[in-house]
């Protein structure tokens, strides 16, 4: 049987009290790597006492001496950056590069959280009265969480964890049970630190050890990435239990492609925007809106890129798009296509019943565009997150914006031409939280927010960048008179 999992809590290795578990299972060849515990409300509990006795001293840790850990942190992740990308490639199916570009990016938010004793610092003003000084301290606010989803297990993570113990909370993670192998190994790494016990805990598991987090009057406040319907209910929940709330949601995104556009430049993006990571991204390009001309040049050439791409097993070098992370999401995306054609889309490539010499019972699904797409069809308005690419037409730029800013979703959009003036109306008018221009992945750095509009995010603070310094910390004003 393979290796059941456990959980980290106050500084060691745990078994889950319960003996129910979730077969991991390698996408492309269908081995089952691992089992995965379904945590309990009891194990969740173990974490956040831990999480809370660990609290008192770390918040008193200086924050430089807190930030050393950091460092530490980033240096060992270097040192095991290629076993983690492999995890990442075993558990997820994408392919090697994809893993690795995660993992550097997920590094890149360690980084980041190396300035907080900088971004943590706060304002004052002397003589705000006659011999009075006001200041702000901003304070470390206990115990946080995260929930977060199968398609980036090692970076999703580093999202929040490095921010949240920089500011000195301490932190529980309860990954997806999809993918937590790559979760274990960046706890392994945590616990080569030697950070004070109960700093950082893991809780590997499903929906009882989410609700269980949720719930918990311990946690002061949640973290979530993944579906929009959960991030919804984490974001009710949470509310409810008087918690801090960030939840980010899918997505539908949507790229204009103008006819003025450099066509070679915006094929090749949009190609890495659809298919990079089978289409299992936040930010995935879903829908191409090609503006009068530019419909049957732009047409012609993704169907003939996307239809050499090499599809394989992420671990071959040479795989150029993996495998969808599994048996039910490889049913969902096939339905999906099926509805939108029986709607009226029509298939220009199908990838649909995809086969992989050596890999047969893998869950790939080969890269797929549909055109003539409408307004109303399920490839319009649904996320169907896999390689699946809709083409729909616009007359002209206002009625692109028009069809945009009519999806439910707002997590990005990008527009490729050559014209200032568009770019500049596309930034103004389109309401999604990440714009790309002549860009198909519009990802911000670590140090920007993170986080979309609509039905793509449901909170007030996003993750990342200054917002995740103000999420994680409580402010106070002091108001001083000594003489
Ligand atoms: P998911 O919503 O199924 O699961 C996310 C997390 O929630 C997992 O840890 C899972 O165990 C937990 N969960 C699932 N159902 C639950 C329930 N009913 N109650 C409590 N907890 C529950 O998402 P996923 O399939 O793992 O990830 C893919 C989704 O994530 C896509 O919709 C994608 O767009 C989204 N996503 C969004 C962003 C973003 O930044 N907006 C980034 C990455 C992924």
């Amino acid at each position: 049987m393979a290796q059941k999992l456990k959980n980290y809590i106050g500084g060691d290795w745990v078994e889950s009290s319960s003996s129910i578990t979730t077969p991991v299972i390698n996408p492309a060849t269908c081995e089952t790597i691992a089992e995965c515990p379904e945590s309990t409300r009891a194990d969740v509990d173990a974490a956040v006492k831990a999480a809370q006795e660990g609290f008192e001293e770390w918040r008193r840790t200086p924050v430089l001496n807190r930030v050393q850990y950091l460092f530490r942190f980033k240096t060992m992740m270097e040192e095991r950056f290629e076993d983690i990308t492999k995890a990442v490639v075993e558990e997820n199916g994408k392919t090697r590069d994809e893993a690795r570009g995660e993992v550097r990016r997920g590094i890149e938010s360690i980084d980041f959280a190396t300035s907080v004793p900088v971004l943590m610092r706060n304002d004052g003003l002397e003589d705000i009265a006659a011999g009075i000084d006001e200041t702000t301290v901003r304070q470390p606010a206990g115990v946080f969480a995260a929930i977060t989803p199968f398609n980036f297990p090692a970076m999703v993570p580093l999202w929040f964890l490095p921010t949240a113990i920089a500011c000195g909370n301490t932190f529980i993670l309860k990954p997806s049970p999809q993918t937590p192998i790559s979760a274990g190994l960046l706890y392994e790494v945590l616990h080569d630190l030697d950070l004070p016990e109960g700093v950082v805990n893991l809780i590997q598991g499903g929906k009882e050890a989410s609700m269980a987090v949720m719930e918990h009057p311990g946690i002061k406040g949640v973290s979530f990435v993944g579906s929009t319907p959960v991030a919804k209910l984490v974001y009710e929940t949470c509310t409810k239990h008087g918690k801090r709330v960030q939840a980010q949601g899918g997505a539908k995104n949507y790229i204009a492609v103008l006819p003025d556009a450099d066509m070679a430049a915006s094929v090749k993006n949009i190609m890495g925007a659809a298919y990079g990571c089978a289409g299992q991204r936040c930010l995935a390009a879903a829908v191409v809106v090609a503006v009068g001309d530019a419909h049957d040049k732009l047409k012609e050439e993704l169907v003939k890129q996307a239809g050499n791409l090499r599809v394989g097993y992420g671990l071959n070098e040479t795989t150029q798009m993996g495998t969808v992370v599994s048996a039910v999401a490889k049913e969902r995306i096939e339905r999906m296509i099926t509805q939108g054609i029986e709607q009226g889309a029509t298939p220009a490539l199908d990838g649909r019943n995809a086969q992989v010499s050596g890999y047969e019972g893998g869950n790939f699904v080969g890269p797929t565009i549909v055109e003539n797409v409408t307004p109303d069809n399920i490839l319009a308005k649904e996320e169907v997150f896999g390689p699946v690419l809709a083409i729909m037409k616009a007359n002209d730029f206002d009625e692109a914006i028009d069809i945009i800013n009519s999806s439910k979703y707002g997590n990005a959009a990008s527009l490729f031409t050559t014209n200032g003036g568009y770019a500049r109306e596309f930034k103004y008018r389109v309401n999604a939280g990440n714009i790309g221009i002549n860009i198909g992945v519009a990802a911000p750095s670590a140090s920007f927010p993170f986080g979309g509009q609509k039905d793509s995010f449901f909170g007030d603070l996003h993750g990342q960048g200054m917002d995740s310094i103000e999420f994680y910390t409580e402010r106070k004003i002091v108001i001083e008179r000594w003489i």
